[in-house]
């Protein structure tokens, strides 16, 4: 969506999709100017829209199921703040170089924004107001007392030294003061984002607080008030869910073949807890293409080898070099998207042989994909309940600094369990009762839950 096209274009973005019309629902208007810049890494060829537009879609359904009223359907799609910030930056050379970030708060009616900050050339403000609607709806289908938001700068973090990514980090973070903190908006990892950048976020809040404040965000080290069990935790909620699915279809896990795309901080992890619980992982694959291996690769020592090499996976010596279009369409059980949005669309839908898609990451599967995935009777665990781990134990660390009282990892495992096998559940039994996809179901969860805080809170003035 551009800023040219936005006021009017809720015809153009929508379609192909469910109607949002009908539901009453129209994209939101957007301030940001250089927002459609080529979107490299997100092939959807066959599908004009955006994430927004997915994000729409999604929510028409939930909400025609739920037959909520117009007027509620535009409070839920219409995010609540937006911010576009300038974070200039000097580079190691001394030249000045202006770089654009956002925060979008989608819904607050159930508690403060809560959301990663992604660092990616293709960050937009579109991308953005649709991870933060996302992040409303897992947050309320786990039972977390959060609203959703969003954040991210356009940036290649690989072409930025260390000092740089911390003034950038550090300059963002202080734009950032006055809308975030623990009662308001509180940021974590996402994609090109870690512990380190968490760091540097906490302490410029602090700095510009005067005191150190460990609940303004989530996802950093232990040694500042981080919470055991963070750094895996949305790879151990996809496991979860996969478990899950699987014990549903009455299928014991060892032996199961699976495939990961995107081997970051979800990817990586989950082929290795996926691996230790006794399946064959016979593929995984980072921007750069992937590695296979039909008899299971050693994920160990994989993820060993990839944390020591320039360009890894390609090379691996136990298994033998795929693009990622190829492991999207490997006969596997299970297949993990890890990456980014759009991962199966349109166009390649159909090649998808898995079994069981997991979503590790947020919105790897475009509707017009999802159709195709369920006409095909491959069960689709989403997104906002397959990847929800992350945003669960980062609640956990929220709440342990908040009351300066600290978990066991032993604890954050079991409550993190506890936690996805229950939305799992729920999510299943509204599937069966409505005979509706997972997705449907999730979404009417959350949907549902989010409408009844906003009509319980009414409406100000
Ligand atoms: P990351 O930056 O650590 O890793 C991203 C991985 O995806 C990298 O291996 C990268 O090479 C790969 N990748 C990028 N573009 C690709 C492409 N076109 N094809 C194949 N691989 C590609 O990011 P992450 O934190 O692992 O996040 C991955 C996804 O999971 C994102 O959608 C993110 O929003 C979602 N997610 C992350 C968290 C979290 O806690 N980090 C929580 C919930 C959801």
């Amino acid at each position: 969506m551009s800023a040219t096209q936005a006021p009017d274009a809720g015809a153009e973005v929508t379609a192909g999709l469910p109607d949002p019309d009908e539901a009453g629902i129209s994209a939101p208007r957007t301030t940001e100017g250089p927002g459609e810049r080529d979107r490299p890494l997100k092939a959807a060829p066959a599908e004009p829209s955006t994430p927004c537009a997915w994000a729409m879609a999604q929510l028409s359904e939930a909400a025609r199921s739920l037959r909520l009223d117009e007027g509620t359907i535009q409070l839920l799609a219409t995010p609540r703040r937006e911010f576009t910030v300038s974070v200039p930056v000097r580079r190691d050379d001394g030249r000045i170089e202006v770089l654009t970030g956002f925060r979008v708060q989608h819904n607050l009616a159930r508690g403060p924004a809560k959301g990663g900050i992604r660092y990616h050339p293709a960050v937009d403000l579109d991308e953005i107001r649709a991870l933060a609607m996302w992040m409303t709806w897992k947050c309320a289908l786990i039972g977390v007392p959060y609203g959703g938001g969003k954040g991210g700068i356009r940036l290649d973090p690989s072409a930025y030294s260390g000092p740089e990514l911390e003034r950038i980090t550090r300059r963002y973070a202080s734009e950032m003061v006055p809308i975030t903190g623990p009662e308001t908006d509180i940021p974590a990892p996402d994609v090109g984002t870690d512990e380190q950048t968490m760091a540097w976020f906490m302490d410029t809040f602090s700095t510009h607080r005067g005191h150190t404040v460990p609940g303004s965000v989530t996802g950093k080290p232990l040694s500042l008030g981080g919470s055991h069990g963070r750094r895996g935790a949305t790879s151990r909620g996809v496991l979860h869910a996969t478990l899950a699915a699987l014990r549903e279809a009455s299928l014991d896990v060892r032996g199961r073949t699976v495939a990961v795309q995107g081997f970051g901080k979800v990817g990586a992890p989950a082929a290795l807890y996926l691996h230790r619980q006794g399946c064959r992982v016979v593929a995984v694959s980072d921007v750069q293409g992937g590695t296979h291996n039909a008899l299971g690769l050693a994920v160990d020592d994989l993820v060993a080898y990839y944390e020591g090499g320039a360009n890894p996976l390609a090379g691996y010596p136990g298994g033998d070099h795929i693009t990622n279009e190829e492991l999207l369409g490997l006969d596997v059980d299970v297949l993990v998207p890890a990456a980014l949005e759009g991962a199966i669309h349109g166009g390649n839908a159909d090649a998808v042989r898995a079994r069981f898609v997991v979503e590790g990451a947020n919105g790897p599967t475009t509707p017009e994909a999802d159709a195709v995935l369920n006409g095909n009777n491959t069960i689709v665990v989403p997104d906002i309940l397959a990847n929800a781990g992350g945003v669960a134990v980062s609640y956990f660390e929220w709440v342990q600094g908040l009351q300066a009282y600290y978990w066991t990892e032993l604890q954050v495992d079991n409550r993190l369990r506890t936690l996805m096998f229950r939305a799992y559940d729920e999510v299943s039994a509204v599937a069966a009762e409505r005979r509706v996809p997972l997705r449907t179901a999730a979404h009417m969860i959350a949907v549902g839950r989010v409408a009844e805080a906003e009509r319980a809170r009414g409406l100000y003035p």
